[in-house]
């Protein structure tokens, strides 16, 4: 019982330490892109994801080192603290729809996709969505340890390098997004997503443990003899994706905040425009209307076969989960971008005819 209930609120404990860090850490101070409603102003944020990461990695190196828990302790107690991250993420949704102003539809559709857009507290030094964007990134990151810490204690010297690899791939997925947490905030969740239990339970729950549903099923096989050179292959997958989504992701970024910067020094940008908006039609953005949708389903394609272990159903629900996201998403912003750029965007479907795999769809 005593176990259940340590597991139970390990996320809680990690999700505060999360908040103190998030609040007491230095941070970089940078202006967004979605627009205070109350001042019209462009909101600033704090942002400081990769020291928060950096300094819970340490702790859990500490805490594992120095024999307090055990290097796999999120493993062994994953059930119970998925089970705590699902509470919390519920209570922290009903927090966050009760306190707003509701927005006439019924409770139950305010409860899910939430009230509020944009929130800060503390003094707007902790922003709502991307303090739930750090606590989804970091816990992820803790469990990958944890659960690759327990396939080696498992397995000492025949662990599987397909899951090493795994964790790699993940890690760089992590670090990533954390990284280039300001490109982030040029994203749909931040101007299109209100603050409900979609992200809230999705960042508290889904995220750091569904993520890792590879793993949650493989940590405890033993190596599935992948050749090398496959593991090369997954790799090159993962970072095919990986160029795609951050080159199309940088490059829209950089036309929003300095248009006529190149990217990477040589892709300058070349866009459509009707005077009043302009879109990127070059690079990436020529490619398909929304190629980074194709790089994130092939990053977690590229994660899942580095596992070597292409019959584990389960591992492929990660790579899924993203068609099912994406999909309709990329449905929804075609919506909304027809109604915002009007004939500008006619023009760019006519230019740039596939929606998410260049030639194909
Ligand atoms: P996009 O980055 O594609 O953003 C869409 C918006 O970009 C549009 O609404 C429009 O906004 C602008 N835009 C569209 N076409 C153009 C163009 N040709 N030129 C200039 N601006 C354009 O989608 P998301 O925000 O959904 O995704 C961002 C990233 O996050 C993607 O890489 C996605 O895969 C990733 N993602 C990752 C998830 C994860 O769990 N790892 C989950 C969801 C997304 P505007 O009105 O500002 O012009």
């Amino acid at each position: 019982m005593m176990d259940f209930i340590a597991g139970f609120f390990a996320p809680w404990i990690v999700y505060a330490l999360i908040l103190v860090l998030n609040v007491a850490l230095p941070a970089r101070k940078v202006v967004g892109y979605v627009r205070d409603d109350l001042t019209n102003r462009p909101l600033e944020y704090r942002l400081n994801g990769p020291l928060v990461l950096s300094v819970l990695v340490l702790l859990w190196a500490a805490v594992g080192r120095t024999g307090v828990l055990g290097w796999d302790w999120l493993y062994v107690h994953r059930w119970p603290s998925l089970a705590g991250s699902c509470v919390l993420g519920l209570l922290f949704s009903f927090v966050m729809v009760l306190s707003a102003r509701g927005t006439g539809r019924t409770f139950l559709a305010d409860l899910y996709f939430g009230r509020s857009q944009n929130r800060q507290f503390f003094n707007a030094r902790v922003d709502a969505k991307m303090f739930l964007y750090l606590v989804g990134a970091t816990m992820l990151a803790l469990n990958l340890l944890s659960f690759l810490a327990h396939h080696i204690l498992t397995f000492g010297s025949s662990a599987s390098p397909g899951v090493l690899l795994y964790c790699f791939l993940f890690f760089w997925f992590v670090v990533d997004y954390l990284v280039f947490e300001n490109v982030h905030l040029y994203t749909y969740d931040i101007f299109a997503e209100r603050v409900g239990f979609k992200l809230c339970w999705g960042c508290f729950t889904f995220y750091p443990y569904f993520y890792a549903v590879g793993l949650w099923v493989a940590a405890d096989l033993p190596d599935p003899r992948t050749p090398s050179w496959l593991l090369v292959v997954f790799a090159m997958v993962f970072f095919v994706g990986w160029t795609l989504s951050r080159g199309a992701n940088m490059q829209k970024y950089f036309f929003k905040t300095e248009p006529e910067r190149a990217l990477l020094g040589f892709m300058k940008p070349v866009s459509l425009s009707d005077g009043k908006n302009a879109l990127l039609d070059s690079g990436f953005w020529a490619l398909s209307r929304h190629v980074n949708y194709l790089g994130e389903i092939l990053m977690a394609a590229g994660l899942t076969l580095a596992l070597g272990r292409p019959g584990l159903w389960a591992a492929w629900l990660y790579p899924l989960y993203y068609v099912a996201l994406l999909v309709p998403r990329e449905r929804a912003d075609e919506r909304r971008c027809a109604e915002k750029y009007g004939a500008l965007w006619t023009e760019y479907v006519r230019r740039v005819p596939r929606r998410i795999i260049p030639w194909v769809y």
